[in-house]
């Protein structure tokens, strides 16, 4: 289905990221993966499934370093299809207590990171008459939770900023979407389970329980292949009417 296009996923080299672009690299499209860590491992990942793989490690917080990333593409893949705005970071703490750096980190690069890659990516998907952007953005961009302030504000601004650019889009063959996940069981979950477990001294597998029990009503972890799935009929053209919407999958989270 996405043959020939080619898919920038920010923040892919582990987690939900990394699912997405596997799965929009089963659908045929060549992927530029971004993010920190191990990104050998995720590139043979994807090149495994016969298409063409690309890396850049732009730090997402920074604006020149997001210009850098997309003159890559532009250079070494013709431009960028599918723009699916995923990295992001988490740190909790009650708003009194919470450190000012890391207020702007996540500001940085759960929302304006979006703001970066789309006005730099947008002119080149209406150039070539067809594009999708699609924003990862959480059960936290709908309804809250204490002490992920500056989460839930990045979140309920990045599902604000894709009705707004969906609009201004709306007439054209470019779609813009958020999804938005409940619980996904990833190394930013993980550290939540953690100090959980921590807390309430019981182990992982029950703090895992209790992490759900609180917010997730199907007591499930949703995947990042659920998630991958979502992306692929986002990109599809039977979604081509699908504008400005804030797709939740979160286990009945935000239905409470
Ligand atoms: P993760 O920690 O597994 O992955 C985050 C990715 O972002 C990694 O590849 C990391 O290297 C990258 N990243 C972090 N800071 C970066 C920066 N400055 N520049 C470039 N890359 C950077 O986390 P995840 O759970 O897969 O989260 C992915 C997205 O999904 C995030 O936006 C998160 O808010 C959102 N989300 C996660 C959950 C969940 O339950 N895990 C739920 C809702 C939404």
């Amino acid at each position: 289905m996405l043959k020939g296009k080619t898919a920038l996923v920010t923040g892919s080299t582990s987690g939900i990221g990394l699912g997405v672009a596997l799965a929009l690299a089963r659908q045929g499209a060549n992927i530029i993966l971004n993010g920190f860590g191990d990104a050998e491992g995720p590139q043979a990942a994807v090149a495994a499934l016969g298409v063409k793989v690309g890396y850049h490690g732009a730090d997402m917080s920074q604006a020149g370093e997001i210009a850098a990333l997309v003159a890559y593409a532009d250079a070494a893949f013709g431009g960028i299809d599918v723009l699916v705005n995923n990295a992001g970071i988490q740190h909790v703490a009650p708003v009194q207590a919470f450190p000012a750096e890391k207020w702007d980190a996540i500001i940085a690069i759960n929302l304006s990171s979006a703001f970066h890659t789309t006005r730099l990516a947008l002119p080149g998907m209406l150039a070539r008459g067809w594009g999708r952007i699609i924003n990862i953005a959480s059960a936290h961009g709908l309804v809250a939770s204490a002490q992920k302030s500056a989460y839930v504000a990045a979140k309920h601004g990045l599902v604000g900023f894709t009705k707004s650019v969906a609009l201004e889009t709306a007439t054209s063959p470019v779609t813009v979407n958020a999804i938005c996940p409940g619980w996904v069981l990833t190394p930013l979950v993980q550290k939540q389970v953690d100090a959980l477990a921590a807390r309430e001294g019981v182990d992982d597998a029950e703090a895992r329980r209790r992490l759900l029990a609180e917010k997730q009503p199907s007591l499930q972890f949703t995947t990042p292949e659920e998630l991958g799935a979502l992306a692929v009929f986002l990109c599809s053209e039977a979604a081509q009417n699908v504008r400005g919407q804030a797709w939740a999958v979160d286990g009945g989270w935000t239905a409470q």
